[in-house]
């Protein structure tokens, strides 16, 4: 018997937040972003699911490949585009769509043997200060690139840093629509939170051409908490669940796991549950983190170590051995904890414990 921890991916529910995002885009092609191996997800396992996107985005041209293994033959965008010469001869091959963010990116395109162009994506650095030409320069990388041969058609494409909230997006639209006015091309500005934070609001991003959503079609609000990701209309592509596997009685001041960390203020009932820091559930989250036990709202107890953490049964008569415990995502009974919440509790975001799901950790898909 293996260990009683278990990963679902929901496959019904990343058609429909798939369906939501195109929705909320209006009439932008959707990429769907896959990269990280699907934010933990796995590429081959929500392929089909997928497949009623327009195109999918990624870093990795090994992942690239997969895409191609699995069948597809639309569009695959290299969000970060060619990181050495040879990586173009993959793209020729694989007919890969590319990012060029840099200089030496058009270097490796000018020295690039090839009877088929490629369609390229410019990006422009429009605040991020990560990758891109700044707006005064873009221009000029524009003309560069519609100079070679090796190059088909150019896209313009941009990413925010504050779409979440904070300082927002205007002056990131405003530096790009300026850059672009009287350039041709499909143009790409959103990630998940401009996509559902900002459609409605940027005449920019109503009319582009395609929309990169990635955290959103896997059932995470991008500005959680202030949305959640029931309000937009999203479900959790991904369950983390583990049984019950030893119960512990506590008496009033008794303490709890390593550290001592936890101390029983009265009689208590403890669960102890199948699921460690080592299966991807972050060591950081506090006493009070909330799980479902057989999908009622309980809350963790003391330090979460390497393979176990401990949950309060003490208010759930029928919970015990066997019982099992939802860490985030889709209870049995249709009761949902939502990823985001589970992130709060250890200072980081829905991104970060999807794609920590540690390889230990058997997925079905359903
Ligand atoms: C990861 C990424 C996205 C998707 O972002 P989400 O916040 O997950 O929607 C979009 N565009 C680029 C360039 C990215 O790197």
């Amino acid at each position: 018997m293996p260990r009683p921890i278990q990963a679902t991916i929901h496959l019904d529910a990343l058609r429909s937040n798939l369906r939501t995002l195109r929705h909320v885009a209006g009439d932008a092609k959707v990429w769907a972003v896959v990269k990280a191996n699907a934010y933990g997800h796995g590429i081959e396992r929500v392929f089909e699911a997928l497949r009623g996107a327009d195109g999918f985005a990624l870093l990795d041209l090994e992942e690239a490949q997969r895409v191609r293994t699995l069948g597809w033959r639309g569009p695959i965008l290299l969000l970060e585009g060619v990181f050495e010469q040879r990586d173009l001869e993959l793209c020729s091959r694989l007919g890969l769509w590319h990012t060029v963010h840099c200089d030496e990116q058009i270097d490796m395109l000018a020295a690039h043997k090839t009877n088929e162009p490629h369609r390229v994506f410019l990006k422009m650095n429009s605040g991020m200060n990560r990758l891109g030409f700044r707006p005064d320069q873009y221009r000029a990388a524009w003309s560069r690139l519609n100079a070679l041969p090796q190059v088909d058609e150019i896209s313009l494409v941009t990413h925010f840093s504050d779409a979440d909230g904070g300082i927002g997006i205007a002056a990131q639209v405003a530096a790009f629509e300026q850059a672009t006015r009287d350039l041709p091309g499909e143009r790409s500005l959103s990630n998940s939170a401009a996509t559902l934070r900002h459609t409605a609001h940027y005449d920019a991003l109503r009319t582009s051409d395609w929309v990169r959503p990635g955290i959103a079609m896997y059932g995470s609000a991008p500005d959680f908490p202030e949305h959640t990701a029931t309000q937009w209309k999203l479900e959790p592509a991904m369950t983390l669940a583990a049984k019950v596997i030893g119960i512990q009685q506590l008496q009033a001041g008794e303490t709890l796991g390593y550290g001592s960390s936890f101390t029983a203020p009265a009689p208590m009932r403890v669960g102890t549950v199948a699921c460690g820091y080592a299966d991807g559930y972050p060591r950081i989250c506090p006493t009070g983190t909330p799980v479902l036990v057989d999908g009622v709202r309980s809350r963790t107890l003391g330090r979460v170590s390497m393979d176990m953490l401990a949950v309060d049964l003490t208010d759930l008569p029928d919970a015990g051995w066997g019982s099992t415990v939802t860490l985030w995502g889709r209870a049995d009974n249709g009761a949902l904890l939502s990823i985001d919440e589970v992130a709060a509790q250890a200072s980081t975001l829905g991104y970060e414990l999807m794609c920590a799901l540690a390889q230990r950790v058997p997925v079905v898909t359903t």
